[in-house]
C-alpha cells in the first residue's frame, strides 16, 4: 500500500526512530480505522448522533460519564477550558474569546508549562482564559496550589508528559484534591498517555488525549469526564471550537481506534518492540564510544527505548551531530533527540518495523565509519530552522 508514496507526493522518505510525533504524521493508522474512515467520507449524518455514539465508546473505555472529539489534544485543552468558563450558556459560548463576566483563570503548576510543538499556556490563551502559573520551575507546594486560587479561579490545568518538569510537581491526586474542594474542575493533558480510566479515577473532570498518538487512529482528539463539562465542551463547536472541528472521518476514525485498542494484543506488540530494542542494543553496544542501555518511559507507559549516550571525548562528535549525521541518507533516519544537548538520544521502537530498526542501526554505524568526512554541525538535529527557512521552496 505504500509502494511508491513518497515519490509520488515528492516526499523524502524518512524512518521515524522518533516516536508518535505530530510532526512526523504521527502514527501508522491501523488497517480497520483506514477502511472505516474510507467507508464514512462518502456518507451523510447527523453529526450530533455521530458524537453521541463516540460518547458511548469514550465512557466505556475511560469510564467516564461521557466524551466527545476534538480535532486534537491541543484543541481539547482550549474547548476544555472554554467550557469551564460558558457551562451551557449559549450566550456566553459565542461571547468568547471576550470573557467579560465570566471566571477567566486557569492555574498551572509553573513546572508544567510545557511547550510540545506550541506552547500549552497558549492553548489556555486561545479562548480569552489567564494562565496563572503556581510554584517555582522544580517545587510547587499544596500552598503554592492553594494561593493561586482565587474567585476567578475558572479552572486548573495538569500536564502528564515526558515534557515537563518530573520532580518537585504535585501529584494529580493532591492537585485534584485541593481544586476539587474549591470547586475549581480539573483538565489533564495526557496527549500521549496509554492509561486511558487511572487520571479520570485520580480526580481529573476532564482528560485530553490524541487519537493520532499510541491509538494509531486519525488526527483528533478525545475528551472525557464530567458529563456537564462534556455537553459544554461540545456546545464549544458553535464557537471558538469552530475552527479545531473534527469532520465525520475524524470522529469515525476515533471511535474505531478505540475500539481497536480495547482489542489489541497489547502484551504481544510490547514483546515485538522489546525485541526490536533488544537487537539495537546488541548492534549499538560494538561501537566505541557509544554507551547503550534501555530507557523506561518517564511517564511509565509501557514502553522501553534505546538509549544511546555519546562519548564526545572518545568520538569526535558529540550526540546532537550523530543524530543529524542520522538524516543523511535515503531513508532520513529520524531518531529521538529531545535531550542531545545532555548527550544522548533515544530510539522509539513504537511505529518501527524490525526493517526500519536495522536500518536505524546501519545508519548509525555509517555515520560512525564516515567520521570526519561530513560531519554535520548538528546544533538541531532535525534541521526544522533550515526547512522552516526555505519553506515552502523545499
Ligand atoms: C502531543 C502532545 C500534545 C498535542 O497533541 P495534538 O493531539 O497533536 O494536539 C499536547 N500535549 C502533550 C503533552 C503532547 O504530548
Amino acid at each position: 500500500m505504500t509502494d511508491g508514496f513518497y515519490e509520488k507526493y515528492k516526499l523524502p522518505p524518512i524512518v521515524n526512530a522518533c516516536g508518535t510525533m505530530t510532526h512526523l504524521g504521527a502514527c501508522s493508522a491501523l488497517a480497520p480505522v483506514v477502511n472505516a474512515v474510507a467507508e464514512s467520507l462518502p456518507m451523510f449524518v447527523q453529526m450530533p448522533y455521530l458524537q453521541a455514539r463516540a460518547s458511548e465508546v469514550i465512557a466505556r473505555l475511560c469510564d467516564a460519564e461521557a466524551g466527545c472529539i476534538t480535532a486534537c489534544a491541543a484543541a481539547g485543552i482550549s474547548v476544555g477550558i472554554a467550557a469551564c468558563m460558558t457551562g451551557e450558556d449559549m450566550s456566553k459560548v459565542e461571547q468568547l474569546p471576550d470573557t467579560t463576566g465570566m471566571k477567566n483563570e486557569v492555574v498551572v503548576m509553573r513546572g508544567h508549562c510545557v511547550a510540545f510543538g506550541a506552547p500549552i499556556l497558549q492553548m489556555i490563551r486561545i479562548p480569552g482564559a489567564k494562565p496563572v502559573e503556581v510554584g517555582g520551575a522544580t517545587r510547587c507546594n499544596p500552598y503554592h496550589l492553594e494561593g493561586g486560587i482565587t474567585e476567578r479561579t475558572v479552572a486548573a490545568l495538569y500536564v502528564v508528559s515526558h515534557h515537563t518538569v518530573q520532580g518537585g510537581q504535585l501529584p494529580l491526586k493532591t492537585f485534584a484534591e485541593i481544586c476539587n474542594s474549591k470547586d475549581v474542575p480539573v483538565i489533564v493533558d495526557v496527549a500521549s498517555e496509554y492509561d486511558l480510566k487511572g487520571f479520570l479515577a485520580d480526580g481529573a473532570d476532564l482528560v485530553t488525549y490524541s487519537g493520532h498518538k499510541f491509538l494509531s487512529g486519525p488526527t483528533s482528539g478525545i475528551l472525557a469526564g464530567r458529563l456537564d463539562l462534556i455537553r459544554a465542551c461540545y456546545l464549544q463547536e458553535r464557537g471558538i471550537g469552530r475552527p479545531m472541528k473534527v469532520g465525520k472521518e475524524g470522529i469515525i476514525g476515533a471511535i474505531v481506534a478505540l475500539e481497536e485498542w480495547e482489542k489489541r494484543d497489547h502484551a504481544g506488540i510490547r514483546k515485538q518492540e522489546e525485541a526490536r530494542c533488544a537487537y539495537a542494543l546488541d548492534r549499538l553496544s560494538k561501537i566505541e564510544g557509544l554507551t547503550v542501555s534501555y530507557e523506561p518511559d518517564p511517564t511509565h507507559n509501557p514502553i522501553t527505548r534505546v538509549k544511546v549516550e555519546v562519548d564526545e571525548l572518545r568520538l569526535g562528535i558529540n550526540a546532537a551531530q550523530l543524530a543529524a549525521g542520522c538524516l543523511q541518507g535515503i531513508p532520513r533516519v529520524i531518531v529521538r533527540s529531545h535531550h542531545v544537548d545532555l548527550g544522548y538520544f533515544l530510539i522509539d521502537p513504537c511505529n518501527m518495523t524490525d526493517e526500519d530498526m536495522v536500518i536505524t542501526c546501519n545508519r548509525i554505524e555509517e555515520v560512525y565509519n564516515g567520521i570526519g568526512v561530513d560531519t554535520p554541525p548538528g546544533s538541531d538535529p532535525l534541521g526544522y530552522s533550515d526547512i522552516l527557512a526555505k519553506w515552502p521552496h523545499i
